[in-house]
Formats: structure tokens, C-alpha cells, sequence
């Protein structure tokens, strides 16, 4: 299952995906343009580099979009568009590179809710009561309400989005192997459907960047756990070695749901193998930056 993707060099996602777009790359007058209007509102000299789902294109008050490791203010290994604040890097440096990416997408950076991630099957329900400096313990996130951008952070791990058009509902959900073997996917859905009315034919999916199993070496007793749970085509060996493709235990799960693969996009950049672009917990040797993946209703 193989869907294209856009990576964005532009003011934002609806830019990218706009029918006149010309514009993989900024004109050398844009770029002009761009460097005289940063120079003025701030010292930013880059835009945040991101991937553009494609199957949310035609939604109009739908904005949504994957971080690359491009774009931002940190220095190394956290170069330079880390997002997170639990992994070492500069405080400032992180509310900076927010900022770029709020201004990007045109959201104010404190309604912005992210998590404190803990590869759980926890899911929250997301109101104007909750803020940026308070991030839930959680890995899931879910809401209805408008000008609340929802943030997934990883560096290896899935990052799903998920958004019903009809009940105006999304969704931001952490999925490594922990959480997708909890089933966290799954235990999403059915929580939009609980508070919002989603039925599962209404939903669109992304799955984003993350380590496959071209690079995810696994041990044995988690292999045998895959198994045990139904997952064995998730699993290669090779020479002695076993990896895990997490992916394919969540379109086996979103399949058991009779989720229909149109409305599933999976966006294949392996961050270990692309680690140029993304931050990857194995490829970096654990101290590294984590990308987002952001989703937000106008
Ligand atoms: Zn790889």
C-alpha cells in the first residue's frame, strides 16, 4: 500500500497542495521576499520543511502535517527542528521552533496540545480547558473543537492522524510497537466514536513517518509476543536477525476494522534510513530531536 506524499518547502500545507502550486522550491524572488518578511516579524531565516498528507488535501478547513528534522533553531543532535522538551535540548530553542511551525499553520501556539508520551493506550479527550504548558500523560488525543492543533511527537514511532470530515472530529495518536500491539489505534477510533459519533467508514487515516522494518531489529521474546498476538507477517528475519514492520500491525488492525485502503495513506520514509531528514531514536543512538506530527480544524 504505497500513497504519494508532498514534502513542503512553502508557507503551509494548503499552499503545497493548491492546483497552481508551482512550488516544490521558493522562486528567487519568493525566497527574497520571504528572507526581507522574516527579517522584519523575526530572526527566523528557514521555514519548517514538512510532508503534506495527501488523502487530507481536499479538506478545506483541515490543516495537517509531518515535521521533518529541517527548518528549526536547535543545535546537535537536536538540528534543527526539534519539538520535544524532555530530551536535553535548549527550552528556548524548542518555544522557538513552535513558534515557526505555529506560524506556519496559522495557529496560536498555546492552544497547541501535545503529551507526555508513555507508549500507553491512553486516549484523552481534548477541551479549551487544557494548555501547551500542560501537556496529558497520554498517547492519544482526540477532539472536536476548532483552533486546537493536536501534536503527536516521535523519532522512530508512528505518528497517526486521523480526521472525520463528517462529525468534525480528529485525532493524534503515538503508536510504537508498545502502543500498537496494546492497540492503541483501534481503542482511538472507538473512542471517536463514543464521544463524537464517528463510525469507522467515516474516517481518514495517516500514517507518518517511522522506522521500518528495513531497520527495526527486534529480540526474540518480543517476536514471540508479535506472534502470540497474530502479528507473524510483521515479522522478517534475516541472518540470525528479526525486525518488525509496526505498520503492519496497524493496517492489520485498521483491515480487522474493514477500514477501506483509500481512505489510509502511509507515508514510507523509514527515519532510520532517511535519518537525514527525520530524528531517529536508533539511528542517532538515542539522544536526538523528535519530528511531529500536527493536525488541526480551522
Ligand atoms: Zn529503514
Amino acid at each position: 500500500m504505497k500513497y504519494p506524499c508532498k514534502l513542503s518547502w512553502n508557507h503551509n500545507s494548503k499552499v503545497a497542495n493548491s492546483k497552481n502550486a508551482q512550488n516544490i522550491r521558493p522562486t528567487f524572488e519568493s525566497h527574497c521576499i520571504s528572507l526581507i518578511a522574516s527579517k522584519l516579524h523575526s530572526r527566523y531565516t528557514e521555514r519548517m520543511k514538512t510532508v503534506s498528507p495527501v488523502l487530507f488535501s481536499p479538506f478545506t478547513h483541515l490543516d495537517a502535517a509531518f515535521t521533518t528534522r529541517h527548518g528549526g533553531v536547535s543545535h546537535p543532535p537536536f538540528n534543527s527542528a526539534n519539538l520535544a522538551f524532555h530530551v536535553g535540548d535548549n527550552p528556548d530553542n524548542v518555544i522557538k521552533n513552535h513558534d515557526l511551525l505555529a506560524a506556519q499553520f496559522n495557529y496560536n501556539r498555546h492552544h497547541l496540545i501535545h503529551m507526555r508520551q508513555i507508549h500507553s493506550d491512553k486516549i484523552i479527550q481534548i477541551d479549551p480547558t487544557f494548555t501547551f504548558d500542560s501537556p496529558p500523560e497520554c498517547d492519544a488525543l482526540i477532539t472536536n473543537h476548532r483552533n486546537i492543533p493536536l501534536m503527536v511527537m516521535s523519532a522512530d514511532c508512528t505518528g497517526i492522524l486521523l480526521y472525520d470530515p463528517l462529525h468534525n472530529a480528529i485525532g493524534a495518536i503515538h503508536a510504537g510497537r508498545a502502543g500498537a500491539l496494546a492497540e492503541i489505534l483501534p481503542k482511538t477510533i472507538h473512542a471517536m466514536h463514543e464521544s463524537f459519533g464517528t463510525s469507522k467508514e467515516d474516517l481518514y487515516i495517516v500514517l507518518g513517518p517511522s522506522i521500518g522494518g528495513c531497520c527495526y531489529e527486534i529480540n526474540e521474546s518480543i517476536a514471540l509476543e508479535c506472534e502470540q498476538k497474530g502479528y507473524s507477517d510483521s515479522l522478517r528475519r534475516e541472518k540470525g536477525k528479526v525486525f518488525l514492520a509496526v505498520n503492519t500491525i496497524l493496517l492489520q488492525q485498521l483491515d480487522t476494522l474493514n477500514i477501506q485502503k483509500e481512505r489510509i495513506e502511509v507515508i514510507e520514509h523509514c527515519t532510520a534510513c532517511k535519518n537525514d531528514d527525520y530524528f531517529s531514536y536508533r539511528a542517532d543512538t538515542q539522544q536526538t530531536g523528535r519530528i511531529a506530527g500536527l493536525i488541526l480544524l480551522h
